[in-house]
């Protein structure tokens, strides 16, 4: 076989892009670990009816972008769409519904069926935070704080917006969702067909739609806020009023609805303008309903996920590749010392390499092209001595040191 490529909508991480990547990750692991968040890893791949079950069987992602395949034994399978799902089953599985609040964090790959383009992918990654249990707006503010807490952190939130809307409960939608499927009918003509199909099982994901020509349709369709009940209203407010407390600034959209069936009350999105038409990086909202959908009792939950190659891209500067230090032995004798030397360094915590060949001058050309920020040359006559001449190769200036000392001098 010729000419192998990643798949059609996956990608390799190597030098500056894994970087970016892990850096993106473990940013975010420490900020979730400082607001009391444990994580869990859960499995790439689920039974299908964990996804097609409570994603809400019109979201896009179960009609048309789950990796969903029958395996060798006959058994359904779906590699994950999204964490959220999965992190509920285990909730229920692992028989922790009655310890909570439990408070997760996720991270890994996401798989689905997408027309690739920049910064949408079939294979891509999220940082996943759930805070499960609590049905106070404080949970809400919470979680939302948290996230934006990762965005300072990563130094991208001057560039992102919060937006934040309610779903309200279940009354408030009823009487919202009559609104809206008086409005689309009467403009009926303008819907595109999966809109048509939305209309009958789900008019509320017609505002999600991501088609240029429903764009103005859905700009002048009725905001669910005035048909909010006075329970849904007042939590709105408290989320409002805490997100104040935390400093986390925010901007009112009723056009936010969140793709998948399972949300309830906040709903929230943080935007950028800086990555064209894939411009959210953080996305999440309260649902009340999924553990429950899940097999387990009635809890309530608010979490939000982050798209990691969408965060990665807007860091201003890669983090920059470790410099190591070069072990550089003239001659056998010197590398057979040379090891030693190399293990204590690494010991030390040092990074330190040793090239596999090469007299001095090739060892030095290997040194500069790893980006070594100092040599450890050992050549005969010094280790006989019991030195060996340490170069800082970012000054040139070069210092006898005695073996033992060497690790302490590099640190
Ligand atoms: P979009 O509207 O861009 O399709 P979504 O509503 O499907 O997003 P969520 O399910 O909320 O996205 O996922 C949370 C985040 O994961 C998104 O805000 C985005 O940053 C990221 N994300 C979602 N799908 C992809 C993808 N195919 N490729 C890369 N990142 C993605
Ligand atoms: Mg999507």
């Amino acid at each position: 076989m010729t000419d192998l490529q990643p798949a059609r909508g996956t990608h390799d991480l190597i030098g500056e892009d894994q970087r970016r990547h892990h850096h993106v990750v473990e940013t975010a692991r420490q900020i979730a670990a400082r607001y009391g968040f444990d994580e869990w890893i859960t499995p790439i791949f689920e039974d299908t009816r964990v996804f097609s079950r409570t994603l809400g069987e019109t979201s896009d992602v179960v009609t048309k972008e789950m990796y969903t395949f029958d395996d060798r034994g006959g058994d359904s399978i779906t590699l994950r769409p999204e964490a959220t799902a999965g992190i509920c089953r285990a909730l229920v599985s692992n028989g922790l519904t009655q310890s909570l609040p439990k408070k997760v964090f996720c991270t890994g790959p996401m798989f689905r069926y997408e027309r690739p383009q920049k910064g949408r992918y079939r294979q891509f990654h999220q940082i996943d935070i759930e805070l499960i249990g609590p049905s106070e707006p404080l949970a809400d503010a919470e979680v939302i704080a948290c996230g934006w807490e990762i965005l300072k952190a990563l130094g991208v939130h001057t560039d992102t917006l919060l937006e934040l809307n309610t779903l309200g409960d279940a009354p408030s939608r009823a009487a919202y969702r009559e609104a809206l499927v008086a409005y689309f009918t009467a403009n009926k003509d303008a819907l595109s067909n999966d809109s048509l199909v939305r209309l009958e099982r789900n008019p509320m994901r017609i505002l999600d739609s991501k088609e240029a020509r429903e764009r103005d349709l859905i700009a002048g369709a009725p905001k669910i806020w005035p048909y909010l009940s006075p329970e849904a209203a007042a939590f709105y407010g408290k989320v409002q009023e805490h997100l104040a407390r935390f400093g986390v600034p925010f901007r009112e959209n009723a056009g936010i609805v969140r793709g998948l069936d399972y949300y309830g009350h906040t709903a929230f999105e943080f935007v950028t303008s800086k990555l064209g038409s894939q411009g959210t990086v953080m996305a999440g909202g309260r649902y009340d309903g999924l553990v429950s959908e899940m097999g387990g009792p009635a809890t309530p939950a608010v979490g939000l996920a982050a798209g990691v190659e969408r965060l990665a891209m807007l860091l201003d500067v890669a983090p920059p590749a470790p410099a190591p230090v070069a072990v550089v032995p003239i001659g056998d004798e010197a590398e057979a010392a040379a090891i030693g030397i190399l293990q204590s360094l690494r010991a030390a915590g040092i990074r330190a390499e040793m090239a596999y060949r090469g007299n001095l001058r090739r060892r030095m050309e290997r040194a500069n092209k790893i980006d070594a920020r100092a040599a450890v040359i050992l050549g005969t006559d010094d280790l006989a001595q019991g030195v060996a001449q340490v170069k800082d190769l970012r000054t040139g200036t070069q210092e006898a040191v005695k073996l033992p000392d060497i690790a302490a001098y590099l640190t």
